[in-house]
């Protein structure tokens, strides 16, 4: 027999799906506070929510003639036409959330509207209207949600203990304290003093106390407008990443999202400021039109889908990039931040660049020859000392000992010159092969699928009239191993990986510039100083690796116990 559910039994199974658990009815209680443009908001609970969770504020409250309302689905205050969802400011507006938690709990729910002289309480048990009456006045709204999920022994078998929901509480309240750091927060066992009790403060200050930090020097924190985006961000300093807990977080317009892309965004820009990328830690808070986005994709609403993705990456990219370049440059003595970063010869035409690579081995450098490693040329007041193994430089410059990784160095400053050249031009410079090279490999019939790809990092390749494969042209800074470079652009652009090029372009910096070993001419150490002095950014080799190792006066005397 087939009957219609009674509309109970419905809005709770509806309610299954927004309401998870007691930290999922937490999170709908807070906003609707944030919405109500409360400036304190307590929560208490007891069994981590299972048996009791309340929620008090000081907002705007509501009316007695709306509070009926507040129960009935898809009743919001937020939300009149559809159109509105483009411009929504809100965190929530389906109007789904209070109807929910009344379906599978016991609600009271006590408030007066601002400027009214009396307040009211209503109660409704599992979904059943319980009457509404006049109370006494108080400032905003409390919730109190009793014996969440009793009538659901399906859902209650999937909570976990109360300790267990009691930190997930904590955990998902801490998250949306984050991002209304002009609001103040507390979170208590009921009865007890509060766990946390966060006061109105800065967002910095904010963040330290989210994430439990210690040493406010640790942290850095930016913030730039690019197209249609404002971002705000504050991040552990990349070379303490090790010793944190890895933990990322992304606000947009406030809400808490998820959002893969964009985490890898983060990682994109702490490359080569260390070696651990995938540890960073922070947040950032990311602002923007509603209309850029579209939030109405998920019911908890932390997914995201944006009109131009690439966009937002690359905004979140350069806005921590431009910042960690900056910081980059203080560490630096005053008179080189002061220097313009010159056009490199090698960013400055595939020619040019060809001529800068050839001379490492063949041409010589377009700087003035000067007496060798033994003198020590002195020149833009570097002086270079001496070369350890083939590999370490020491240098000194206005009273600073420089020692450098020539590997490291070089293939930094090669990365970020072909980075350059590629974001301007799409293209790389490229050098026909006097002799073919065969191409061997398994799998090389696959190259035709990427052709273009491929072309636009100097490769060219053709089948001759007995069906072999030769590669015809590579890229033209490329000094070795083009063959196992190409295989590896192709196995990288097979994958979907996001970062293949720029993969491709590290391996390549690495593949041309001077290795560990190589005995490099002066010319040479000095055209690579007078680069790395005039870019940014170049502390640390592609794969995170330091380039350089400075000491100070200060750094000897604390070395030879001076101080
Ligand atoms: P939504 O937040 O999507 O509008 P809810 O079901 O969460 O839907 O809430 C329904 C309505 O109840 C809200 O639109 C708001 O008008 C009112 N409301 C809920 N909680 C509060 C509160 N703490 N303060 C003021 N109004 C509230
Ligand atoms: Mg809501």
């Amino acid at each position: 027999m087939i009957r219609k559910l009674p509309q109970i039994v419905i809005q709770q199974i509806a309610a299954g799906e927004v309401v998870e658990r007691p930290a999922s009815v937490l999170k709908e209680l807070v906003e609707n506070s944030i919405d109500a443009e409360s400036t304190q908001i307590k929560v208490e609970h007891e069994e981590g929510g299972l048996r009791w969770l309340r929620v008090s504020d000081n907002g705007v409250g509501i009316s007695a003639d709306d509070v009926p309302l507040v129960f009935e689905s898809h009743a919001t205050s937020k939300l009149q036409k559809l159109e509105d969802l483009d411009s929504l400011d809100t965190m929530g507006f389906r109007g789904e959330a209070m109807s929910s938690i009344a379906a599978v709990s016991r609600m009271h729910l006590w408030t007066s509207p601002r400027g009214a002289s009396i307040g009211c309480r209503a109660k409704i048990e599992f979904g059943l209207w319980g009457g509404i009456e006049e109370s006494d006045r108080r400032i905003g709204t409390e919730i109190v949600v009793e014996n969440i999920f009793e009538r659901l022994p399906v859902r209650s078998k999937f909570l976990k203990t109360p300790i267990a929901e009691a930190r997930q509480l904590s955990s998902i309240l801490k998250r949306l304290a984050l991002s209304y750091p002009e609001c103040e927060f507390s979170f208590a066992e009921r009865g007890k003093s509060p766990r946390f009790h966060w006061p109105k403060q800065s967002r910095f200050d904010r963040c330290l106390l989210f994430f439990e930090a210690t040493d406010a020097e640790r942290w850095f924190e930016g913030e730039t407008e690019d197209r249609s985006w404002k971002v705000h961000f504050v991040f552990l300093k990349p070379r303490f990443f090790q010793s944190a807990r890895q933990n990322l977080q992304i606000y947009l317009n406030q809400r808490m999202i998820k959002d893969r892309k964009l985490e890898f965004a983060v990682r994109r820009a702490f490359e080569g400021y260390t070696e651990t990328p995938h540890l960073s830690t922070g947040v950032i808070f990311l602002e923007g039109n509603p209309s850029e986005f579209d939030v109405n994709v998920h019911p908890t609403k932390m997914e995201i889908r944006f009109k131009d993705a690439e966009e937002v990456f690359s905004v979140i990219v350069h806005a921590l990039r431009s910042r960690l370049e900056k910081m980059h440059q203080d560490n630096l003595p005053s008179e080189w931040s002061a220097t313009k970063p010159v056009e490199l010869a090698l960013s400055a035409s595939p020619s040019s660049m060809r001529a800068s690579v050839m001379s490492i081995e063949e041409a010589p450098f377009e700087v003035p020859v000067q007496s060798v490693f033994s003198g020590g040329f002195v020149n833009d007041s570097w002086k270079f000392l001496g070369v350890i193994d083939s590999t370490y430089w020491i240098t000194q410059k206005q009273g600073a000992l420089f020692l450098f990784d020539q590997h490291a160095l070089h293939e930094r400053i090669l990365y970020e010159d072909l980075n350059a050249q590629f974001d301007k031009k799409g293209i790389l410079g490229s050098q026909r092969l006097l002799f073919p090279v065969d191409l061997q490999f398994a799998g090389r019939e696959d190259l035709e699928d990427h052709r273009s790809s491929l072309e636009k990092l100097g490769f060219d390749w053709t089948i001759d009239s007995k069906g072999k494969w030769k590669l015809i042209a590579v890229p033209s800074l490329l000094k070795r191993n083009p063959v196992e470079l190409l295989r590896e652009a192709l196995k990288g652009l097979a994958g979907s990986k996001e970062t293949v090029f720029r993969d491709i372009l590290a391996t390549m910096a690495c593949h041309s510039a001077i290795r560990a070993g190589d005995s490099v001419p002066e010319s040479t150490a000095h055209e690579i100083l007078v680069k790395f002095q005039s870019t940014d950014a170049l502390g640390h080799c592609p794969h995170g690796r330091p380039t350089f190792v400075k000491l100070n006066s200060r750094d000897l005397e604390k070395l030879f116990h001076r101080v």
